[in-house]
């Protein structure tokens, strides 16, 4: 048996059942996809249901509003995945009558579509000969040939690509896609795989070298950097205030509460002498009712620390952008993680005052 059958037959005896494997639907393939670049199974599946229950076609998506999309993906991260499905599912309509596109370089042009996706949805949908290379496939690749070259580098990304296409079935590019992804998310897993009971282990290249632990290859990873975000809780009476945030950073496009950044972390004293502080208190008198600090929030290359100061006073003069909501209707608005917990964890914000 050569690679491909061995590891479409291991497919069929071990696979999970999953939504998105019984249709060929182009257009919950796509969404599928979009979800799981960054998102484990069991939270995406979660989000792919409500997904398509609220937006059944690619239609109903593009006719969404950009809030009710990122309010529905709220939790999930990473939503610029979000703001550029819903572009691409508005192209699909105007250039192509809502109808999928069913050729590579197409849907490869879709916003948000990189190599992996497309190859993904063209086999998936289409059974078109693209092979997949997520980090799952990466993995058993560069232990199954012993690639020790960074992957993460150009040399180290060519080397695993030709091993991939040595081994790539044409003939049936929708199974070997998923039986390699799914033999490196179940069997070839990154720490302490079982190759002992491994289809592959007789000729696998990292276990005949010992080189299992070590491969894949990665650089240097980037440093983590440091954020210091203090937010201004308002209650207002029975009003608060929230802005939504800009292009060029996290959160295009979520609300959050007035935010002060600072590139230290300061104490309440230093918060109030901050300019920004003192443009948005004016002239009236406020007082900090409860400080909640010492709060880390990760991010792929950066923490967050953060507080969040629970203000009573009279608002006149709103931040540039920001608006006054009734505290009652902040869970309407899709807010990133960080504020999400806060709110369930303060759940007086919404009824006191
Ligand atoms: S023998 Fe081990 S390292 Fe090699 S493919 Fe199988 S699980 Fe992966």
């Amino acid at each position: 048996m050569n690679f491909s059958e061995k590891i479409i037959g291991w497919y069929l005896k071990n696979k999970r059942e999953l939504p998105w494997r019984e249709t060929k639907d182009p257009y919950a393939i796509w969404l599928s996809e979009i979800i799981l670049q960054q998102t484990r199974v069991t939270q995406g599946l979660d989000y792919f249901h409500r997904f398509l229950e609220a937006f059944p076609t690619i239609f109903h998506l593009a006719e969404a509003t950009e809030d009710e999309v990122l309010k529905l993906w709220q939790g999930l991260g990473y939503y610029s995945r979000a703001r550029n499905m819903h572009a691409a599912a508005r192209e699909i309509v105007t250039t192509y009558g809502g109808v999928f596109p069913d050729n590579y370089s197409a849907i490869r042009s879709l916003k948000g579509v990189g190599d992996y996706t497309a190859a993904a949805i063209a086999s998936f949908a289409f059974g078109l000969p693209y092979p997949v290379m997520d980090g799952n496939v990466i993995r058993v690749i560069s232990r199954y040939f012993g690639i020790a070259e960074p992957c993460d580098k150009a040399e180290g990304k060519a080397q695993i690509q030709k091993a991939l296409y040595s081994v790539f079935d044409t003939k049936h590019p929708s199974e070997f896609n998923q039986a390699i992804m799914e033999f490196g998310a179940l069997q070839c897993i990154p720490a302490n795989p079982t190759c002992k009971n491994c289809i592959l282990k007789d000729s696998c290249v990292a276990i005949e070298k010992g080189m299992v632990k070590e491969l894949p290859v990665k650089s240097s990873k980037p440093a983590v950097k440091s954020r210091f975000f203090n937010y201004l809780v308002i209650h207002d009476g029975d009003d608060t205030i929230i802005k939504q945030r800009g292009p060029g950073d996290i959160w295009q496009g979520l609300y959050e509460f007035p935010l002060i950044e600072t590139s230290v972390a300061i104490s309440p004293g230093e918060l109030m002498k901050h300019p920004d502080w003192k443009y948005l208190k004016g002239k009236h008198s406020w007082k900090i009712i409860k400080i909640h600090s010492g709060i880390r929030h990760k991010l792929s290359h950066r923490i967050l620390h953060v507080t969040f100061y629970e203000i009573a006073g009279k608002i006149n003069r709103l931040p540039l952008g920001a608006m006054k909501i009734k505290k009652e209707n902040l869970m309407d608005f899709a807010v990133p993680v960080l504020i999400e917990k806060y709110l369930k964890t303060n759940k007086s914000l919404l009824c006191f005052y």
